[in-house]
């Protein structure tokens, strides 16, 4: 089976497709984390960047994407070219900007051919924005899953907070706001529910009982 997971911002898409890829054994695949890899090289390769995705050299960052090796690791890492990136693609710099990156038709198309290219054995969970609507249109079950934005801004700044960054939970809502208004608007490949998605709001559920609720649809 294929199976989508959409959604927006810190939804906690990863957890629950990352949970659903071992209760079955498939692999798990955050297209999100692809995204905030090729932003971050944007970033270290003085592309772009103020914080609030104002400035980016498209032209130069879609000359370069065939240099950008982004690898998602079987371990979960996720690696762009000598570094281990897993940590770094999450800070607040690489989110402000990752929307701008993702807006880009030439990125989308590379980055969702090598998304299509991992999920042609079947056996994958995907998480994004569009895995249901344009990267796997056929995907067995699609889930779209959505949860109250006050609530997933809690979730991140914990996490972020966990992890050792100083950021204010102010911040992160602005940025959650932002990204769910960009990525819903976008041209290409807006965020929007899969016609044949099953709707799932999370805000006040745990990983256990998401479990649960999507058991019945396996
Ligand atoms: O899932 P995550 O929040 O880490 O994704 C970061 C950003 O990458 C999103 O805000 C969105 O702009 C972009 N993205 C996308 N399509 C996907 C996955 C992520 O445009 N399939």
């Amino acid at each position: 089976m294929t199976i989508a997971v959409d959604g927006f911002s810190s939804g906690g898409k990863s957890t629950f497709a990352r949970a659903i890829a071992r209760r079955l054994g498939y692999v798990f695949i955050d297209s999100g984390a692809m995204y905030r890899a090729v932003t971050l090289w944007a970033l270290r390769h003085g592309l772009g960047g103020n914080g609030h995705g104002d400035t980016l050299d498209e032209k130069a960052l879609i000359r370069s994407l065939g240099d950008i090796r982004v690898e998602l690791r079987p371990d979960g890492r996720v690696w762009l070219d000598r570094d281990d990136v897993t940590g770094a693609i999450r800070s607040l710099e690489v989110s402000g900007l990752v929307s701008r990156v993702s807006s880009i038709g030439a990125v989308r198309e590379h980055l969702v051919a090598l998304q299509r290219a991992m999920g042609r054995e079947g056996g994958v969970v995907m998480d994004g924005r569009d895995i249901g609507t344009v990267v796997f249109p056929e995907a067995d079950l699609k889930i779209f899953l959505t949860a109250d934005p006050a609530v997933r801004a809690r979730r991140r700044y914990d996490e972020l907070r966990a992890a050792g960054q100083d950021v204010s939970l102010d911040e992160i809502e602005r940025n959650i706001r932002e990204r769910d208004h960009h990525d819903q608007t976008r041209e290409i490949s807006p965020l929007r529910q899969a016609s044949d998605a099953v709707v799932l709001d999370n805000s006040t559920m745990t990983l256990a009982e998401q479990m649960a609720w999507v058991e019945d649809r396996l």
